[in-house]
C-alpha cells in the first residue's frame, strides 16, 4: 500500500519517546507532527489534517478518551491507535469500541508500531472508499453502511479475542476450540462484508495496466491454497496454458477478484476432490482476445439454475452470498468488455469459459 508521505500526528509527552517514534517514522518516509497534550493535538488535527494519530491515552491536560473523540469529531476518516502504558489493555479495547482502529502498549517495538499503522491505514483507506459509490443506487448506499457497521465492531471482537488468547491457558481443548470458532467466524464475516463492498464498488480505470495472465493465476491458486488447506491435498490442479499467451490490458486486481471468485467456486463444488484445469489460449478466430477455460468435475449445477447463476443473491450453498458470479460478470462484461459462459450439467463438473480483449479500448 502507498504509504508515502502520509501525515502521522504523534501525541505523547514523553520527549525521549516522541524523538524515538519520529526518527523511525521518518525513515518509513512519514510525515511526522508532534503534541505534546491533548489541546494542541485537537489544534493540529484541525490545521494539519493528519491521515492517522498516535495517541498516548494519558497527557497532562485533558484524558486520552476525550481527545479521541474530539479527533472523531472532527473528522471520523482520522484513524486512530492509542497507546497505553502497562496493563492498560482494558481502556485501549473500550477506546477501539469508540473509534480506535488499534492500540499499543508500551514499551512499542518498532516493528509493532509500523505494523500497526500500515494496518490502520489500510483500514482507513477501505473505509473511505466504501463511502465512494455510483450505480446500484439502493445496495449502493446500503452495502458500506452495513460494511461500516460490521467492520468496526469485528475490530473490536478481534482486538478482545486477541487478549483473551493471550492470557488463556490454551491447553485448555474446549477454550481453544471456542477461540477458534470465533475467529473463524470473524474471519467469515469479514469475507462477507468484503464481498458485498466488491459488488458495488465503482470502476477504476485508472488502475488498468498490462497485465500477465498466468502470472494472476499463481498469485489466485496460492491464496486458495491457504483458504481450502485440506480440499487441496485431493484436487489435482492442471495447467493447460498457451506459453505465447500475450499481456493484456487490466485492472488487476479486478482481474485476480473474478479469477478468485470462479476457482472458488469450482473447489467448492468438489468438497470430495477431483481435478481442476485451467487452460488459456489465444482465441484462433479472434486474434486480440484471449480465452481461458476454468474446468472442475465437482457437484455441476441442476437443470434450470443455469440461467440464474449470475443473478445477484442467487446461491445454492448454505453460507454463500451469491455475489461471487455477479462480480465476476460485472469485471470482466462492464468493465473488461470481455465475455463469460458457463457449461454445467449435475454431477459433471462445470467449465467457465471467460473471453478477454487484450488491447486497450478507447475510454479504458
Ligand atoms: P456463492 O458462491 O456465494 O453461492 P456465486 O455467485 O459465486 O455465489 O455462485 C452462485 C451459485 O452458482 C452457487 O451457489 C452454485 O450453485 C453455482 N456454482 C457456481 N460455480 C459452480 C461450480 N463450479 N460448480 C457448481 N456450481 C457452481
Ligand atoms: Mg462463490
Amino acid at each position: 500500500m502507498e504509504t508515502f508521505g502520509k501525515k502521522i500526528l504523534v501525541v505523547d509527552d514523553n520527549l525521549e519517546l516522541i524523538d524515538i517514534i519520529r526518527k523511525f517514522l521518518r525513515t518509513q518516509n512519514f510525515e511526522v507532527l508532534i503534541a505534546l497534550d491533548g489541546k494542541t493535538a485537537i489544534e493540529k488535527t484541525l490545521s494539519d489534517a493528519p491521515e492517522l494519530v498516535l495517541l498516548d491515552l494519558k497527557l497532562p491536560d485533558i484524558p486520552g478518551e476525550e481527545v479521541l473523540k474530539r479527533i472523531k469529531e472532527i473528522n471520523k476518516d482520522i484513524a486512530i491507535i492509542v497507546v497505553t502504558g502497562f496493563g492498560g489493555e482494558q481502556v485501549a479495547v473500550e477506546m477501539m469500541r469508540k473509534g480506535a482502529t488499534d492500540f499499543l502498549s508500551k514499551p512499542i517495538e518498532k516493528e509493532v508500531l509500523l505494523k500497526s499503522i500500515q494496518n490502520t491505514l489500510e483500514i482507513r483507506n477501505a473505509q473511505i472508499e466504501d463511502r465512494r459509490f455510483g450505480q446500484h443506487p439502493s445496495l449502493e448506499k446500503f452495502f458500506p453502511f452495513l460494511a461500516h457497521e460490521i467492520r468496526n465492531p469485528l475490530h473490536a471482537i478481534s482486538g478482545a479475542l486477541t487478549i483473551i488468547q493471550r492470557r488463556s491457558d490454551l491447553k485448555d481443548e474446549i477454550l481453544a476450540q471456542s477461540i477458534k470458532i470465533i475467529n473463524e467466524e470473524v474471519h467469515h464475516l469479514n469475507e462477507f462484508v468484503q464481498e458485498c463492498l466488491n459488488f458495488v464498488r465503482p470502476p477504476n480505470f485508472v488502475r488498468f495496466i498490462e497485465v500477465d495472465i498466468h502470472e494472476v493465476f499463481s498469485v489466485v491458486m496460492n491464496m486458495i491454497s491457504h483458504m481450502f488447506e485440506s480440499e487441496s491435498k485431493k484436487i489435482r490442479v492442471v495447467m493447460d496454458v498457451d506459453p505465447q499467451l500475450p499481456k493484456i490490458y487490466a485492472n488487476y486486481e479486478e482481474i485476480k477478484q473474478a479469477f478468485l471468485n470462479i476457482v472458488k467456486n469450482a473447489y467448492e463444488a468438489m468438497p470430495e476432490g477431483g481435478e481442476f484445469t485451467i487452460k488459456t489460449l489465444r482465441k484462433p478466430d479472434s486474434p486480440k482476445t484471449i480465452e481461458i477455460a476454468f474446468m472442475d468435475d465437482g457437484m455441476g449445477l441442476k437443470r434450470g439454475n443455469l440461467d440464474k447463476l449470475f443473478d445477484p443473491f442467487f446461491t445454492t450453498k448454505l453460507r454463500g452470498t451469491g455475489l461471487g458470479l455477479a462480480i465476476c460478470r460485472r469485471i470482466i462484461v462492464e468493465r473488461h468488455h470481455g465475455k463469460i459462459f458457463i457449461e454445467s450439467e449435475e454431477n459433471q463438473g462445470m467449465k467457465v469459459k471467460v473471453e478477454l480483449p487484450i488491447g486497450r479500448r478507447l475510454g479504458d
